[in-house]
């Protein structure tokens, strides 16, 4: 990151709590160092209301607006190693937000495209904090389901709402040999099962899961 916002103070506090929270993330299992440079970096309480100043380095999710929530520290390290989110990959967001995962992605040299369905959380993006910081990011009004075919092939694709099944666009929108990873709904639990899916060089696909999430509903169409 060159420099940061002027409105927004990033404290010493905010740098100690930062470095904590990447301390507990490390400890929960989180390895890849990129990604836990990139917690260490990016300001998660510029991208919460100040209300929550305080406690924007607890690992917790927290209401954003629209009835929606910015993805728990752990789960935004843990689909993002799962990525293997490499500098200058496309990688194509499901379920912008508040921008914070987004903004990992792009902290960590990926060129970001990432589609929001809540008009009123879109157009927090005119208003983003690092617009001058990072270049690369790309930000899309419209149904995730539908992905950004005019942008396609993407290297890597990340669904940050509970899927009710693997969207057939999006797995049409992956590069050969690139990677998804999503939260696909558990009739059984109640909770997401987190996969990853490859797609081989020969259209096949792979499918690796790993444990339980709790995420919001991806929701078909835009509202
Ligand atoms: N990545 C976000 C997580 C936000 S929660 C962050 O870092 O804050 C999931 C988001 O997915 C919500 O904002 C929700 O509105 C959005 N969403 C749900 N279904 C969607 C769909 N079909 N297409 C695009 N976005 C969707």
């Amino acid at each position: 990151m060159k420099h940061e916002p002027k409105k927004h103070i990033d404290t010493y506090q905010h740098k100690g709590l930062r470095l904590q929270l990447t301390n507990i993330l490390k400890e929960k299992g989180i390895t890849d160092q990129r990604v836990l440079n990139a917690i260490n970096t990016v300001p998660r309480h510029f991208f919460l209301d100040s209300a929550f100043d305080k406690i924007a380095y607890e690992d917790k999710a927290f209401p954003i607006g629209e009835g929606q929530t910015i993805s728990q520290p752990y789960t935004v390290a843990f689909q993002t190693e799962l990525l293997q989110v490499k500098r200058n990959d496309k990688v194509l967001e499901i379920g912008t937000g508040s921008m914070y995962q987004s903004t990992i992605l792009a902290e960590m040299g990926a060129k970001v495209y990432t589609i929001e369905r809540q008009k009123n959380l879109y157009k927090q993006h005119e208003n983003y904090l690092f617009k001058d910081v990072y270049l690369n990011m790309k930000f899309f009004y419209g149904d995730g389901f539908k992905g950004q075919p005019s942008f396609a092939p993407f290297d890597k694709i990340l669904i940050t709402a509970a899927a009710p099944f693997i969207p057939p666009k999006l797995i049409e929108q992956l590069r050969p040999g690139g990677l998804m990873v999503l939260p696909l709904d558990d009739e059984e639990t109640g909770f997401q099962r987190m996969l990853r899916i490859t797609k081989k060089p020969d259209g096949t696909l792979a499918e690796e899961s790993f444990h339980n999430f709790s995420f919001v509903p991806m929701l078909v169409g835009k509202s």
